[in-house]
């Protein structure tokens, strides 16, 4: 390919070049930085130097649960590490019915099924069910893989204002009468780590005769007294039509799920094309992803643990006198507002082995950049602790915190 043309794809392709080297220039650059070993729940090794780790989605601290690696390791001799192909068509294995099942359960529903990742699950799950005519009710901040199924699926696609219950009912009224509609949300939003408002929503779906549907990545492990996520939370079971969610994050495996009444989930295994064109899970995923939702139940305190570390980590930053936007969980943005400063706080956390990742402009608005910071079960009090005292020395220092 001769890169000299000046087509669009080529200035593309130079832009970004650019940015990055200019990155690299200030030592700005974190992009996929590498990870070379994981000590335990709470530290990594990162360019040979060991660093607490405020970085994780990981929030129970499950990462190389004893249990959960055995697990994986007995499907690996009884299975092997591949899967033949497609389910429909090379066979289900017994321990992908197995990990369906155990979701169902720790869901409160009748029946789940399972993809390769979260990504591909809101893809095909809102473009199997969505089409031509009928209309999606997005949050404004919802993860890209709402959005983008929700762009393949054709329908027509309105986005609310972020969390804003009036501005969902205003657009719940302009739905031309008898359209499908489908209201979808993350429960606790990737970014920001706020909860959603489900009671008003559920409130307003029967209202309008929506479907709901929750992407629970962040909430599952996190919101709830079992870590059974958001209907919990609220004490709403039974509430949310499509219960989604990803088995990459607290659930230390891959792959990504969705539970629901039994006609759905049986519609979504005959028509879901990343069901029916892609290959299953790994057995070995499948068995520590089945695990770990059994370790879930079994070790309650990794849930209070992780209620007690986020409290302690958003009133510890939020009393040196920063920002934490809305957060009540363990997602906490540290908001340092431009690009620059969210990339010299992110510097100066690392370079004293505070592992912590900066996100900017265009995946936040501008304007809004900011630490992405989490705090994991696996964190002890007086860690906790040191990493604030390295952020807050460095917030004033940069000019973020007076
Ligand atoms: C991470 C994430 C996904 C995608 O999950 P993967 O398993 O990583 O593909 C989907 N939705 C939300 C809200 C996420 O944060």
């Amino acid at each position: 390919m001769d890169f000299s043309n000046e087509d669009a794809v080529t200035r593309r392709i130079e832009v970004l070049k650019q940015r990055a080297q200019a990155m690299r220039d200030h030592d700005f650059y974190f992009y996929n930085q590498p990870v070379q070993e994981v000590l335990g729940g709470s530290k990594v090794i990162v360019n040979g130097r060991e660093m607490g780790m405020y970085a994780s989605y990981s929030y129970l601290g499950l990462v190389g649960h004893p249990r959960i690696n055995e697990a994986a390791k007995r499907a690996i001799d009884q299975f092997g590490t591949g899967t033949h192909g497609v389910r429909t068509l090379a066979g289900s294995l017994t321990i992908h019915r197995e990990l369906e099942e155990t979701i169902a359960e720790f869901k409160h529903a009748d029946d789940a099924i399972t993809y390769t990742s979260g990504y591909a699950t809101n893809l095909t799950v809102i473009s199997t069910l969505m089409g031509r005519g009928d209309y999606v009710l997005s949050d404004k901040l919802n993860h890209a893989s709402i959005v983008d199924g929700c762009l393949m699926s054709g329908a027509e696609f309105r986005r609310f204002k972020h969390n804003d219950m009036d501005d969902l009912e205003k657009r719940l009224q302009q739905v031309p009468e008898g359209a499908a509609r489908l209201v979808v949300a993350d429960a606790v939003f990737s970014m920001d780590g706020d909860v959603i408002d489900l009671p008003k929503m559920v409130g307003l779906c029967r209202k309008y005769g929506a479907y709901l549907m929750m992407d629970e990545a962040h909430s599952v492990g996190v919101l709830g007294k079992t870590g059974r996520g958001i209907e919990e939370h609220y004490d709403l079971w039974g509430s949310v039509d499509i219960k989604m969610g990803t088995l990459s994050k607290t659930i230390p495996s891959a792959g990504g799920y969705v539970a629901g009444r039994k006609e759905l989930i049986d519609f979504l295994r005959h028509g879901s094309r990343a069901y029916i064109f892609s290959a299953a899970l790994p057995p070995g995923q499948a068995a520590a992803a089945n695990e770990a939702f059994k370790v879930i139940l079994d070790e309650p305190w990794r849930i209070e643990k992780l209620r007690h570390n986020a409290e302690l980590f958003i009133n510890g930053l939020k009393g040196l006198g920063f920002d934490t936007m809305l957060t009540s969980t363990a997602i906490v943005p540290v908001l340092c507002g431009t690009d620059e400063r969210a990339f010299a706080l992110t510097q100066a956390c690392q370079r004293q082995d505070v592992f912590v990742l900066p996100v900017v402009s265009p995946a936040v608005p501008e304007g809004l950049s900011r630490l992405r910071a989490t705090v994991l079960a696996s964190h002890e009090d007086d860690e906790i602790k040191r990493a604030m005292g390295i952020i807050g020395k460095a917030g004033k220092e940069i000019g973020i915190i007076p």
